[in-house]
């Protein structure tokens, strides 16, 4: 994988406020009629008032653009999608960009839109500084998403999964951006085009309509904007052949009922539970303790702990992406403060070479300050407010966060019942929907979606007893603040961590056992987190050595094999395995019968330690398997936490006799 370096988008700004790239010659808007010129090029001849007054109750429409630039097409879109769509409806639009505007650009570029400013202001409020990847977006209830593909677009339009009603090609003119118009990225167009996709586009050279024509596109030449005499608009008209897709990770059919069932009231159920409820699913929590937060996620402080690797592995992009919207959902959903969160910074310690040489590489690849940034062991005194003796990492808006508060939070929907002290012990489909039964198996409730985010739990039903799934034993450690640990200012971390202090006690954690799996606190590992304070902070260390450990608390957190989580829908272990038996012999087949899912099943879990981090994103991209939606993920990615992914490497390495 490349190295995730960010280019600047060398803006510069002309006749005051009209922002101008250097690096390709050109506007990005005109100044005095941009906002018309975008409803004239790309509202209109996409049709997209009369299309979207249309929709039905349920209905969800994807917008797709080339170069998001300021971002002024989409809060166009926005506005007139406010006007004019029926209320339970969903605008999902993507778009791509390789040289993304820093934030204070944005800010500047779209200050003279003032009828955009309440829309503007929500986009402003989630927009931080842009790494690479796919960066996700939820707005206006959870009615608008934007994702954000941050890189080169034939990068990253070949891993879109998106559904796509209508197409904005922008971008530079033809004339100073010749290498993004090309035929390639007319074929990637049609391939992700529903069927009836339409396009529009500002230019009407004679290059670009041929080649959008012979994508399978009709095209118009229409009248332009302004001094523009023309412009193209289309519909796509031949659908292209598709690529082969592997059919273990193809989407299974969508469900017509937009209602579920979740199992599970932690990081993951809850997240899942906001999601769908933010697009108008009606969704029930079933949760077998009396309180939601029960489990793993019930320690008091969760760490927004972004551990990223410089090689750029699976695990690595989606924690990035992640930990990202895990930020933008905070500040979008919980108020900072009074012991629900704070973002007061983490500082990744280079406690030994290894994990120096790490921090370097990172620090070496560009990433904007407001993201990361190398820290001497001075200036991370200096950040932490207690002496450091090591160099480190330091990420600015990570910070602490209250898990069991978050989850209560989340779950604050009109659309969401939540049942507590409520635990499923079987599950058995009725030939149309999913029957939850308990210990004596009475039916608790039913639905033709069901969604497992037990933690290693997950596995125990009959239907996910093939999932590679494993409970990991977890201590933290409460001690009491006084006056010199209150001077703590940010999250630490090494092997461990310690946290500024939360309602008078900071939280110190955490022990890593595979030995044993009852919930017990024990003096041993409470001994063992005080060590691990010893390479965080001689000063903190030699001050707690005096004072008795004020608590304990014992989770079980769940991991995969790979620690990658588990993410989507499940297949029929035997039914698979006998279909695609071929692969066992030659793995390069690419077999096209239809996958055997169990219908209406879903799982995510397997969130490790990190669930803050990972759960809110895993949240977003179940949503999106459910409702067809685009994926907020690039297509590696969404495999590499796929569920079917064990089933196919037991399939391909020959051993798949063990599942029968
Ligand atoms: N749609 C934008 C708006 O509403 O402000 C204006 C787009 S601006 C004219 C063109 C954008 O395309 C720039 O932000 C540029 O960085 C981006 N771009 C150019 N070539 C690209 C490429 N190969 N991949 C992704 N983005 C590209």
């Amino acid at each position: 994988m490349s190295a995730p370096t960010v280019e600047s988008a060398d803006l510069v700004w002309m006749e005051g406020d009209q922002p101008f790239s250097s690096r390709f010659d050109d506007v990005y808007f005109s100044r005095d009629s941009g906002l018309e010129e975008t409803r004239h090029v790309f509202l209109t001849h996409n049709r997209l008032a009369e299309r979207w007054h249309a929709m039905a109750a349920g209905e969800h429409f994807c917008i797709a653009e080339t170069g998001f630039g300021t971002g002024l097409n989409f809060l166009a879109a926005w506005q007139l999608w406010q006007a004019s769509a029926p209320d339970d409806t969903c605008l999902h639009f993507v778009s791509t960009e390789k040289y993304p505007l820093a934030r204070t650009d944005l800010q500047r570029a779209l200050a003279i839109w003032s009828e955009l400013a309440d829309l503007s202001a929500e986009l402003l409020d989630q927009y931080q500084d842009l790494t690479p990847g796919w960066q996700h977006f939820s707005f206006a209830g959870g009615r608008v998403t934007l994702t954000l593909l941050i890189g080169d677009l034939f990068d990253t339009l070949p891993e879109l999964d998106a559904p796509v009603d209508a197409w904005f090609l922008d971008g530079f003119a033809p004339a100073r951006n010749p290498d993004m118009w090309q035929p390639a990225l007319y074929q990637r167009m049609a391939e992700l085009s529903r069927p009836g996709a339409t396009v529009a586009t500002f230019t009407s050279v004679g290059d670009v309509r041929r080649g959008l024509i012979a994508a399978g596109f009709d095209m118009r030449k229409v009248k332009g904007f302004g001094r523009k005499r023309e412009m193209l608009c289309g519909q796509l008209q031949q659908p292209p052949a598709q690529p082969w897709r592997a059919p273990w990770y193809a989407r299974p059919e969508k469900t017509c009922k937009r209602s579920a069932i979740i199992i599970g009231a932690g990081l993951a159920g809850c997240s899942t539970a906001h999601a769908l409820a933010r697009r108008g699913w009606q969704v029930q929590v079933i949760e077998r303790l009396p309180d939601v937060a029960g489990a793993a996620s019930g320690n008091p402080q969760g760490i927004l702990y972004c551990k990223l690797s410089p090689h750029h592995p699976p695990l690595s992009r989606f924690i990035q992406s992640a930990y990202q919207y895990s930020l933008r959902l905070l500040q979008r959903e919980l108020k900072q403060g009074e012991g629900r969160w704070h973002a007061c910074g983490v500082l990744q310690l280079g406690t030994d070479d290894k994990e120096q040489r790490r921090q370097q590489g990172l620090a070496s690849q560009g990433y904007p300050a407001s993201f990361l940034q190398a820290v001497d062991a001075r200036q991370a005194s200096a950040l932490a407010g207690v002496e450091i003796s090591s160099p480190g990492l330091f990420f600015p808006a990570g910070g602490w966060v209250s898990p069991p508060t978050l989850c209560r939070q989340l779950l604050e929907h009109p659309n969401i019942e939540v049942r507590t002290t409520t635990a499923v012990a079987d599950l058995r489909h009725d030939g149309s929907q999913w029957q939850l039964l308990n210990e004596q198996g009475d039916c608790l409730a039913a639905s033709g979606t069901v969604i497992i985010c037990g933690a290693h739990e997950t596995a125990r039903f009959a239907q996910t007893r093939h999932l590679s799934l494993k409970p990991i034993r977890g201590q933290i450690t409460h001690l009491p603040a006084d006056a010199h640990s209150s001077r703590l200012k940010t999250v630490l971390c090494a092997d461990g961590y310690v946290s500024p202090a939360r309602q008078d006690e900071h939280h110190l954690g955490a022990s890593f056992r595979f030995d044993r799996l009852d919930l017990t606190p024990s003096e041993e590992e409470n001994r063992h987190n005080l060590e691990l304070l010893q390479s965080l902070s001689p000063e903190l260390h030699r001050h707690f050595s005096v004072t008795a450990p004020q608590g304990a608390r014992v989770g079980l957190r769940c991991t995969a094999p790979d620690y990658l989580p588990l993410l989507g829908p499940v297949l029929t272990p035997d039914a698979f395995l006998d279909q695609y038996a071929v692969l066992g012999k030659d793995a390069s087949q690419q077999p096209t019968a239809p996958a055997p899912w169990q219908p209406g099943l879903y799982v995510n879990t397997a969130h490790g330690s990190r669930g803050l981090i990972s759960a809110p994103l895993s949240g977003e991209l179940l949503a999106a398997w459910l409702g067809d939606e685009p994926l907020p993920l690039p297509r590696d990615l969404a495999e590499a936490v796929h569920p079917s992914r064990f089933l196919l490497r037991q399939l391909v390495r020959g051993n798949a006799s063990s599942n029968k």
